[in-house]
């Protein structure tokens, strides 16, 4: 089977907010008995703190994705530190979970070969290891979640992959992705994977 040996962790990003799907995803996680990492944006914290701590409450990590979903890439060196620095201390001042990944938005500047040197840099002076993820679900993409189509796609990157023995899983905090999560779960059980701790 497609997943056999072979091990899979849950990444969200673009959290905390909307909150409602968040719960949802929270729900589902504990009911399943599985720990994720969110990848969570400074500016949402600061807006939903309870949700950030909740995250936190029931064991996840909970990591930076930047403070406003900024190109990293692109930014000038001082604003891609603010970004990860502010992020970092609004992280740990609502939650007490100091952050030890920074997933740049869009991937941008953090995949080997094109790293963004002032990304580097920061990310360096704050502890932070740049991650990407190796499964795209493209749950973002209409129509939005988990459905057929993205299944067929996620398979199929599992298939190109073959030799690769543990894949991270990108999804987003959203409705459409909260109400498939449990069927995608289950689907990923019946391929054979092992649900890892981040
Ligand atoms: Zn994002």
């Amino acid at each position: 089977m497609l997943g056999d040996g072979k091990s899979v962790v849950l990444s969200f990003d673009d959290g905390p907010a909307p909150v409602g799907a968040l719960e949802s995803i929270l729900q589902t996680l504990r009911d399943n008995q599985i720990k994720a990492e969110f990848y969570v944006l400074g500016n949402e914290v600061e807006l939903y703190p309870d949700a950030a701590r909740k995250i936190v409450r029931d064991g996840h990590d909970i990591q930076n994705h930047s403070w406003s979903h900024a190109d990293l890439a692109a930014a000038q060196a001082e604003d891609v530190r603010s970004e990860l620095e502010e992020t970092q201390n609004v992280i740990e001042d609502t939650t007490g979970f100091i952050p030890t990944k920074i997933r740049p938005p869009y991937g941008a500047g953090g995949f080997r070969g094109h790293l963004d040197a002032d990304l580097v840099e920061a990310a360096r002076e704050l502890s932070l290891e740049i991650v990407t993820w190796d499964i795209d679900t493209e749950d973002w993409k209409a129509p939005q979640g988990l459905g057929p189509e993205k299944i067929r796609n996620i398979e199929s990157q599992f298939a190109q992959q073959s030799r690769k023995t543990s894949f991270n899983i990108l999804m987003h905090v959203q409705p459409g992705t909260a109400r498939d999560l449990p069927s995608f779960i289950a689907q990923l059980k019946e391929w054979g994977f092992t649900i890892a701790v981040p």
